[in-house]
């Protein structure tokens, strides 16, 4: 049988042979011609895996040549990076995939001279900020002995949830998820909480999916809020997709408090006020059941709590909005009209609104304009997705029934990645329901991705034993008792599955062995289990005889894929699609998983303990408003350039960006006296930094600026001292709904320095 990878291979030569023709060569006085032409005789393969620079898992191919990545270039086989439907697979194929800026330049992740090669030992008790750790380097051996030594005092004391993961998503989550479960705490952590909890939370509440992506390929009208696909890309097919809704005639409307790159391209760009999105929205549905140009038959038949969602819209008219957020009601009666009569059309909003503390009721109303076009799983329209599933676990064993540290469950749509922010809060004030003693934090600089820095340190300072997994050294490396060396998405294993509309599964394999001979993330977790002798519940050694091939295989045989990693490998490109392809109006056929089985305008009454001003998607300010002391909102973004903290010392990337700015209207600077490149202070009522002004027409000139992820002062040589940290000017914030991180909501002021 042909091996479907076999498209994939190129030339083969051994790179020993080809070292040794060298030597021969120039021993046997051969041109200098002739030696060149030796050269060129590498071995090369080209290898399908997924990337992970960013949490997106596009499809690539890594060339490899003579053992060394040479290059990565998108893979059109896998669909994040082509489209997002089916029905556009193949048609979009055909002009190859996409990958971003971050995922081309993975190749200096891996080589990155500053990775940490060897397991690392602190040997000054000392910490803060800092405070030199006086690293040594110890072997693997000595680095498990000790840390088993410092979980076994758990064990012995009873006290196993005095354990703490954290962790990137998509990095052996689920292995993370059965350790703690064997070991018996249940406080395993994950991303999404400082990320996009909010919004997930919002969709559940409307569409009871957690990710509904647009079609905007196929969509008439896309009304996007406080989103920038064309930069925050994380699926790198969504520019594509945007602009080719573009290309065939959809308008694109962007609302956002600066002129950002997605707004660039649009039609039409209205700067609001930061938080007050949900106004706006609701202002809409106003005109649009004033103006009856909603769609009854899909409201009757599908929705539920319409009549009391037109009864609290009432007096939302647009001169109530305009007040609140600054879009003209002329404009805002005019965006109702078009988004209602240019069908299929879209409303979406992410974490703009999503990350200020009414953003779980301005994504909802931002949604239910969809819902009131009847815009729902329609060409065109807001899609609901279908993730793949993988089957059950080998390892059986019940989850613990202690509570967690966070208090998730008092949060009524509570991501399951946990409570970030009530972990930390509680940490420092010292008042949680019980003691942590020892974090495990992989892949995640909580220090910079958390707001309230300085607690954050003193919070991680009051553990008493901290490992860290990952590639380098940073603000949180420095602040544990041990660091191991994580391996990049080139190095290791996994299964990518995302959400889109037909489901998927696509392998991340190591193109090269480990460059350290270190365990991966997952490895690591399985050998703990194992030297820990970890029991499940037949009373075995948890992983004894699997390795984390195994795992995957037995979860990918489990699942509806029904195939076997290695025929997994085989696939081309290292992806399984579901036969099923995209079906639109599901919803017709299938259970629609809100509380109600409708699509909700409204909560239930009695749904999950939550206060009466969340039933419907009441307009609520934002908690955080800007003052006399500190009269600027502070809001930032992801540009294409970098990932969350993580990527700023890529020496590519930093050529692209290497430090952020406070960009500032010049209207607001002329009339404060401040001149275009001056570095100023930034203070707030919980911290102060320094940040260099860039002048920027496109600013709501209420608001201040900056790009994400910068401001380091222990990362690598290309990332230290670069630019400022938001973090550091914000508190412990806490979506009460959601337990979502707050970043966006702070308010601050600048002054000459
Ligand atoms: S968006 Fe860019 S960094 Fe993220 S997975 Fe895709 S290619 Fe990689």
């Amino acid at each position: 049988m042909k091996k479907p990878l076999d498209f994939l291979k190129c030339t083969r030569r051994g790179f020993i042979a080809g070292t040794a023709t060298i030597g021969v060569s120039l021993l046997n006085g051969k041109s200098m011609k002739s030696v060149a032409h030796d050269l060129l005789n590498f071995e090369e393969i080209k290898i399908p895996t997924c990337c992970h620079m960013c949490g997106g898992g596009t499809g690539v191919i890594a060339t490899v040549r003579d053992g060394v990545v040479a290059k990565l270039e998108p893979n059109k086989y896998n669909p994040i990076g082509v489209c997002n439907t089916s029905l556009n697979f193949t048609e979009n194929q055909k002009d190859g995939a996409a990958m971003c800026p971050k995922g081309l330049s993975g190749i200096m992740a891996l080589y990155d001279p500053d990775r940490v090669k060897k397991p690392l030992l602190r040997t000054n008790p000392e910490k803060g900020i800092n405070v030199d750790p006086k690293w040594r380097e110890i072997t693997w051996d000595e680095a498990f002995d000790i840390i088993v030594r410092e979980l076994k005092k758990l064990i012995n004391e009873d006290r196993p949830e005095a354990l703490i993961t954290f962790s990137e998503n998509s990095l052996a989550t689920s292995i993370q998820r059965d350790f703690g479960n064997l070991f018996g705490t249940p406080n395993i952590s994950f991303h999404t909480n400082i990320c996009s909890a909010t919004r997930k939370a919002a969709t559940m509440a409307v569409f009871g999916v957690d990710e509904p992506l647009g079609d905007y390929q196929n969509s008439k009208y896309m009304l996007i809020f406080g989103w920038n696909p064309l930069s925050a890309v994380k699926w790198s097919h969504l520019p594509q997709i945007l602009l080719n809704g573009k290309s065939n005639g959809s308008k694109l409307v962007i609302i956002d408090p600066r002129y950002s790159e997605t707004a660039a391209k649009a039609d039409l760009w209205y700067p609001i006020i930061p938080g007050t999105d949900g106004a706006l929205a609701l202002a809409m549905s106003h005109v649009i059941i004033e103006e009856n140009l909603y769609n009854q038959e899909f409201i009757e038949n599908w929705t539920f709590g319409f009549d009391e969602y037109k009864k609290y819209l009432k007096d939302k008219t647009p001169e109530w909005a305009e007040k609140i957020c600054g879009v003209s009601a002329k404009d805002i009666k005019s965006l109702a009209i078009e988004f209602a009569t240019n069908q299929p059309s879209i409303a979406d909003a992410w974490i703009g609104p999503g990350q200020q503390s009414n953003g779980f009721n301005s994504i909802r109303a931002v949604l239910l304009l969809n819902v009131l076009v009847g815009s729902v799983d329609e060409p065109g329209g807001m899609m609901m997705t279908e993730e793949f599933k993988l089957g059950e676990s080998p390892i059986r064993i019940s989850p613990p029934k202690k509570k967690r540290f966070d208090g998730k469950e008092k949060f009524p749509f509570g991501h399951n990645s946990g409570v970030y922010v009530e972990t930390f809060r509680q940490l420092f004030e010292e008042n949680g329901p019980y003691k942590l003693d020892v974090a495990f934090i992989t892949m995640s600089n909580l220090v910079l991705s958390m707001p309230n820095t300085s607690q954050v340190v003193e919070g991680l300072k009051k553990l008493k034993f901290i490992v860290v997994n990952d590639n380098y050294l940073n603000e949180t490396s420095n602040l544990a008792d041990i660091v191991i060396p994580g391996t990049t998405y080139l190095e290791r294993f996994g299964l990518v599955t995302r959400g889109i509309n037909w489901e998927y599964v696509a392998l991340r394999q190591p193109v090269i062995k480990p460059l350290f001979n270190q365990y991966s993330e997952a490895e690591f977790f399985i050998e703990l289990a194992k030297r820990l002798e970890l029991k499940d519940q037949s009373g075995q050694v948890a992983f004894s005889n699997i390795r984390y091939e195994d795992y995957l295989d037995i979860r990918l045989q489990r699942s509806k894929a029904n195939i076997t990693l290695d025929e997994l490998k085989e696939a081309p490109g290292g992806v399984w699609t579901s036969p099923e392809s995209t079906e639109y109006r599901r919803y017709e056929k299938t259970v629609i998983k809100t509380e109600t089985k409708k699509f909700q305008f409204s909560l239930s009454n009695s749904s999950k303990n939550i206060s009466l001003n969340y039933i419907l998607p009441e307009y609520q300010q934002r908690r955080w408003l800007p003052d006399k002391k500190y009269p600027y909102y502070l809001i930032s973004w992801k540009h294409i350039t970098h990932t969350h903290s993580r990527t700023q010392n890529n020496p590519y990337l930093s050529e692209l960006k290497d430090q952020n700015y406070l960009y500032i209207n010049p209207m607001t600077a002329n009339s404060l006296g401040f001149k275009d490149g001056e570095l100023v202070g930034v203070i707030s009522p919980f911290g102060e930094t320094k940040a260099q002004l860039r002048f920027s027409p496109g600013m709501h000139p209420e608001v201040l600026g900056t790009e994400w992820g910068f401001g380091h002062w222990a990362f690598g040589d290309y990332a230290r001292e670069k630019g400022f940290a938001v973090n550091q000017l914000n508190k412990f914030l806490v979506d009460e709904v959601t337990g979502q991180a707050l970043h966006k909501e702070i308010c601050v002021n600048i002054r000459k320095i």
